[in-house]
């Protein structure tokens, strides 16, 4: 008889540029039973994104829309006027496809979600070596306004104060290094 699926969640958090998506990406290329929580958010569509796969893009009133009729586990505003929520749609099609989910949310929403699901639900924080690397690659990756920049440096530095709240930190010096790490975390917990 087959083993009974119980559904697990990771939630990778960092501040923007830490490296968290290029992990994200690494975990559910490796592992075929993860699966990626798309998000829903107001912000704009950046180049190469898809609607439906990195996020589903909603005008501000569907996101209220559904915020209203609590369609969400979670949801932030993030920036001024940039909301992103997890929808609870989500967590219910992943764990009725037998996969453990992976989010890659911030540092609040990841609370939220480690609060609600508890043992079920494992917490990491990536950190990078400090916060002078993070500025500059956050800098080079030169998709953010001069505006929306500033924005992120600042939130940048909020963030940081939050690891210590989490099930594990990661800090991400050596990319390699971190990959592996991040495999070990994924298989110890499940
Ligand atoms: P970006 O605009 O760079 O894609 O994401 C900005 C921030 O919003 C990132 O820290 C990202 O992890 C976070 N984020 C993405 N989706 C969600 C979500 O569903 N809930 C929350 N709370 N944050 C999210």
């Amino acid at each position: 008889m087959s083993k009974e699926f119980k559904g697990k969640m990771f939630v990778f958090t960092a501040p923007s540029g830490a490296g968290k998506t290029t992990v994200v990406r690494h975990l559910l290329k490796k592992f075929d039973h993860l699966g990626f929580s798309i998000s829903a958010t107001t912000r704009d569509k950046r180049k190469g994104e898809k609607d439906g796969k990195d996020y589903y893009f909603l005008s501000v009133e569907e996101f209220k829309a559904r915020r209203r009729s609590r369609k969400f586990v979670e949801w932030e505003e993030v920036y001024e006027d940039q909301y992103y929520g997890t929808l609870k749609s989500e967590v219910e099609r992943l764990w009725a496809d037998k996969k453990h989910i992976v989010f890659d949310i911030d540092v609040k929403g990841a609370r939220a979600i480690k609060k609600k699901y508890g043992d079920q639900c494992l917490a990491v924080f990536i950190c990078p070596p400090g916060v002078e690397t993070l500025i500059e690659r956050l800098t080079n990756r030169n998709t953010e306004s001069e505006k929306s920049l500033k924005k992120r440096i600042s939130r940048v530095k909020r963030e940081m104060k939050f690891q210590n709240k989490f099930d594990k930190v990661l800090i991400n010096d050596l990319l390699e290094v971190t990959l592996e790490e991040a495999e070990i975390i994924v298989e110890d917990f499940i």
